[in-house]
This record gives C-alpha cells, sequence and structure tokens, in this order.
C-alpha cells in the first residue's frame, strides 16, 4: 500500500513536471515566432559581439588594373571608415550611429562614388541618394535625386526620425535638411577632377565602366543585438537626371531586420530594384530558413547573375554571421568584429 501512495506521488510529480516542461517549450516557442514575425526585440535582452561589415562598390577594376599605390590609398581609407565604427560600437554605441558615421566618412573621402567623390549624371552634374534602415523598429529613412547635401546619409536618418516619411527627394529633401541644421553645400562641392575627366570621357563613349562603382554601405550588429544597415551613392556615371537607382529604395538597395538580417548592395540598380534584393535576402532566411551566406551567394552568384545584373552585396545576422559575395571583378569590402578578426579586400 505503502509503496503504491509513493509510486503515485511520484506519478504526480512527474506529471507536473512534464506540464510544466510543456509550458515552457511552448512559450519559448511563441516567442520566437513573435520576434521574427516582427523584428522588435527587447533592447538589452541580448549581449552580442558587435560586427561590422562595409563596402565601398563593385566591379569595374580587373585585377592588376590600379596600381599599387592606388590600391593602397582604398585600403587605408577601408580600415579608416571600419575604425570610425568600430571606435563607437566598441564604447556601447548604436548600429545605426555606427553605420552612419562610416558612411558620413566615406562620403567625405572623394576615393568613393557617393558625396564627394559622386558621379555625374547626363548633363554633367551629382544627384545623390542615400537609404538607412533600423532593424529594431523596421523604421527606414532615405533621400533621392539631392544636389545640395554634404551628407545625404545623414539626411536619411533624419528623415527615418524625424518626419512621418520614409522617402524624400529633390527640393523638398534638401529644404529638410536645410532646416534640420544639416551642411548644405554648392553643388559644384561635388565636382572634382577626376569625375569631370571621366564624364568627359564618357560623354565621348571611351568611358572605362570603373568611374561608376564606388557606392558606399555598411551593416552592423550592436551589442544589443539590433542590427542596421546604409548605403549611400552618386549613382552610376551618365546616368538620366532624375534617374533613381536601388539605393534610397528601402529592400532594393537597403534593408535591415533584427529577425533576420542588415544589407547593403551596390552595383547595376536596375536589376537590384527588380529584384528587390535587399528584402530577398531577409525573405530568403525568414520564409526559407536560409543562412545568411547561402541567401547572399544564391542571390548575387545565381539568381542576379543569370539574368546579368553585376553587383555584389554585404550582410550580417543576428548571430553576427557575415556574407560578403560579388559578381563582378571586384568589391572594395572589409569587416571589423569585436572578437579580434579584421580585414579589407578588394579583389
Ligand atoms: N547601385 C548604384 C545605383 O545603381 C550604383 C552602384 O552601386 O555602383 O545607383
Amino acid at each position: 500500500m505503502d509503496r503504491d501512495k509513493r509510486y503515485g506521488i511520484r506519478d504526480t510529480q512527474y506529471a507536473i513536471s512534464v506540464f510544466l516542461i510543456c509550458l515552457l517549450t511552448l512559450s519559448t516557442i511563441g516567442f520566437c515566432q513573435d520576434e521574427i514575425k516582427s523584428g522588435i526585440q527587447d533592447p538589452g535582452s541580448r549581449i552580442q559581439n558587435w560586427v561590422l561589415v562595409i563596402h565601398g562598390g563593385a566591379g569595374g577594376v580587373p585585377k592588376g588594373s590600379m596600381s599599387e599605390e592606388k590600391e593602397k590609398q582604398y585600403k587605408d581609407k577601408l580600415t579608416e571608415a571600419l575604425q570610425a565604427g568600430a571606435d563607437i560600437l566598441d564604447q556601447g554605441g548604436s548600429s545605426l550611429d555606427a553605420v552612419e558615421s562610416v558612411i558620413v566618412f566615406m562620403e567625405d573621402c572623394p576615393l568613393f562614388n557617393a558625396g564627394k567623390g559622386a558621379v555625374y549624371n547626363d548633363e554633367g552634374f551629382a544627384e545623390l541618394d542615400a537609404s538607412i534602415m533600423d532593424g529594431k523598429s523596421l523604421m527606414a529613412g532615405a533621400v533621392t535625386g539631392v544636389k545640395t547635401i554634404k551628407n545625404p546619409i545623414s539626411s536619411a536618418r533624419l528623415v527615418m526620425t524625424n518626419t512621418k516619411h520614409v522617402l524624400l527627394m529633390g527640393e523638398g529633401a534638401e529644404l529638410f535638411a536645410t532646416k534640420s541644421g544639416l551642411e548644405i553645400v554648392n553643388p559644384s562641392y561635388f565636382l572634382t577632377q577626376r569625375r569631370t575627366g571621366q564624364f568627359e570621357r564618357a560623354k565621348k563613349k571611351l568611358q572605362k565602366k570603373e568611374a561608376t562603382k564606388g557606392t558606399v554601405g555598411a551593416v552592423a550588429l550592436d551589442r544589443e543585438g539590433n542590427l542596421a544597415a546604409g548605403t549611400s551613392t552618386g549613382g552610376m556615371m551618365m546616368k538620366m537626371k532624375g534617374r533613381i537607382g536601388d539605393t534610397p529604395i528601402i529592400g532594393a538597395g537597403t534593408y535591415a531586420n533584427n529577425a533576420t538580417c542588415a544589407v547593403s548592395g551596390t552595383g547595376h540598380g536596375e536589376y537590384f530594384i527588380r529584384n528587390s534584393v535587399a528584402f530577398d535576402m531577409s525573405a530568403l532566411m525568414e520564409y526559407a530558413g536560409m543562412c545568411v551566406k547561402d541567401a547572399a551567394h544564391y542571390i548575387i552568384l545565381e539568381k542576379l547573375k543569370s539574368q546579368g545584373g553585376s553587383g555584389g552585396l554585404i550582410a550580417v545576422d543576428r548571430e553576427g554571421n557575415i556574407a560578403m559575395p560579388f559578381n563582378t571583378n571586384a568589391m572594395f569590402r572589409g569587416y571589423t568584429k569585436e572578437t579580434g578578426e579584421q580585414g579589407v579586400w578588394i579583389y
């Protein structure tokens, strides 16, 4: 009898334990699904090692076509850009701050096709595009066709945080940037000797492809597990006046979602728009369960390539895994991680 009683108590304890474990498992699954659906996580709920990945454009530079000195210049600037973002992330700063600062640095560097070094449209002046996205809130901001904003990425961020809109164009974007206190420059600020030479050669149809390359982008994961992405460009040399590429289009050139990844693309923008490249990355991870590397390789090396779309992308996922594929002869790129791993590459 005693023995039966003992077994009875044990059975009850066992049943309660099983019930509690089931409850815990179900609530965890529910939480993960909610997290994936909304992309919104409790800040500070996860402690991550930060990761930063950048690009400075893809293609147009066959190996050996650049002098060693020029290659070094590019690599030095990529390294400095990484450092600018690493300093922020290492002090516990946000991925959004790191992305913006890195891109501001690259916009101010005449080597890249963004900000100061932007290429020209077919009328011989720069029309700039930029966008930024916060993977935690899924908020985004962008500007397109701006001619006087020194750092378009900062105006994109202000569109995200200080307006109800996502994308502002031309004069309206410039007015908003002026009112917000951003630095406004004369359009001639973006005219550089190098780009003017490339423009003249392009007009005579002697232009080699490298003139269009150099768009800049950054993606980051911060210690709180928040992802962010940003991209900035002058577009493509000799583009039609008024042409808008993928860079300011959320889901084409830029996308970030804490539930999946942060992405910045570079290349022939029309292909990135038609394929919704940046969102496709996130969708392949969310709906098809692909990892960041497989999704990036599939999109750039299979899907885009089979259509003749040239370019590459950089991406980082919520665990800090990265991908940097390109289907061109080169992509200026680099990454740095809190773990100490880092590097910059061209080919
Ligand atoms: N994607 C940019 C555009 O089409 C150009 C580039 O990345 O080189 O405007």
